[in-house]
């Protein structure tokens, strides 16, 4: 198995949850981080269940984002095989679920929408572009249900849904395809790769928010707490109690800076301030010369971000 594309936090996740420490989030904003860390947690589930069951050779797309005859396609896995091309959307539902008309509908009757609805779109939308690219493989689709709580009655067999007790075993007609995948393969995983884009509705999901108007101080790396004590090498969290190097600590918090202010320059003052005057600036400013790049020596010196030098996804982001 290859993964050609890594699933990573989401990034409008990783935005909303900087801003939810720092300011007041809107209902609406704090409901949407609940409903994509389930998501993001049920699509980490699938990633490592198909990871244990999946020894042959298939190659793996998380997360891409199409455009195909000027429609956004949103897939959350694709696995591609020697003769199929498996597109899954991935839901992390947990309890009693009842299909009636096509419908998927709570115990209680509560509406949940039709789930075959998107993937029938979607995986039309994929057999077209394959078509149009002369890729000589088919597309199948599922709606996979990884939470082992959930569980659906009245489901036909015939519906393209899988269900917990049964992702072992399609997992395993996988792994039984004996035949090798070809250069054709890659290079179809390849031009999908080149045409997924980045999400422009992006910034219409974030509230408005500006330096000024969001709290300053250093927050826990793991819990986001402020309330943070510190030794000249070491932060500890006084709420979750974990312990890191204050390095690491101010290194995290540039960086949830320099993801929420791109158009700002990273300067000593700034990062002073932004950490709340909880680090020196003596401090801060060898944090800042060890792990990026100084600009601009003579006055106003500022810095900006050293390529390769923290191996983490959050620092790899952009938009
Ligand atoms: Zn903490």
């Amino acid at each position: 198995m290859e993964i050609m594309k890594a699933r990573t936090q989401p990034e409008l996740m990783t935005v909303l949850k900087f801003l939810d420490k720092r300011m007041v989030l809107p209902v609406k904003n704090k409901q949407h981080i609940v409903s994509m860390e389930k998501g993001y947690e049920g699509e980490k589930r699938f990633d490592s269940l198909l990871g244990m069951a999946v020894q042959a050779e298939v190659l793996v797309l998380n997360d891409l984002l199409l455009s195909i005859s000027d429609q956004s396609v949103q897939i959350d896995s694709l696995v591609i095989t020697p003769e199929t091309a498996y597109l899954y959307e991935i839901k992390n539902y947990r309890g009693d679920y009842q299909m009636k008309d096509r419908q998927l509908l709570t115990l209680s009757g509560k509406e949940i929408g039709n789930p075959l609805t998107q993937l029938t779109r979607t995986t039309s939308l994929l057999r077209q572009l394959f078509h149009q690219w002369h890729a000589d493989i088919g597309v199948e689709g599922a709606v996979i249900y990884v939470n082992p709580t959930f569980t659906l009655y009245h489901a036909s067999p015939k519906d393209p849904l899988i269900l917990p007790n049964q992702i072992q075993a399609h997992f395993s007609k996988l792994d039984s395809q004996r035949v090798a995948l070809n250069r054709n393969h890659r290079y179809l995983a390849d031009r999908l790769l080149s045409k997924h884009r980045t999400d422009a509705n992006f910034h219409q999901l974030i509230p408005d928010y500006d330096y000024h108007c969001l709290k300053k101080g250093i927050t826990c790396v793991v819990c986001g707490s402020f309330d943070m004590e510190f030794t000249q090498r070491m932060g500890t969290c006084k709420s979750c109690h974990s312990k890191r190097a204050k390095e690491e600590t101010v290194v995290q918090n540039i960086e949830e800076f320099r993801l929420l202010f791109p158009e700002l320059k990273i300067s000593r003052n700034i990062i002073h301030e932004w950490c709340g005057e909880k680090v020196s600036k003596e401090r801060i400013s060898f944090i800042l010369s060890k792990k990026y790049t100084k600009k601009n020596h003579t006055t106003g010196a500022y810095y900006e971000w050293k390529e390769s030098s923290l191996d983490d996804s959050l620092t790899n982001k952009r938009f």
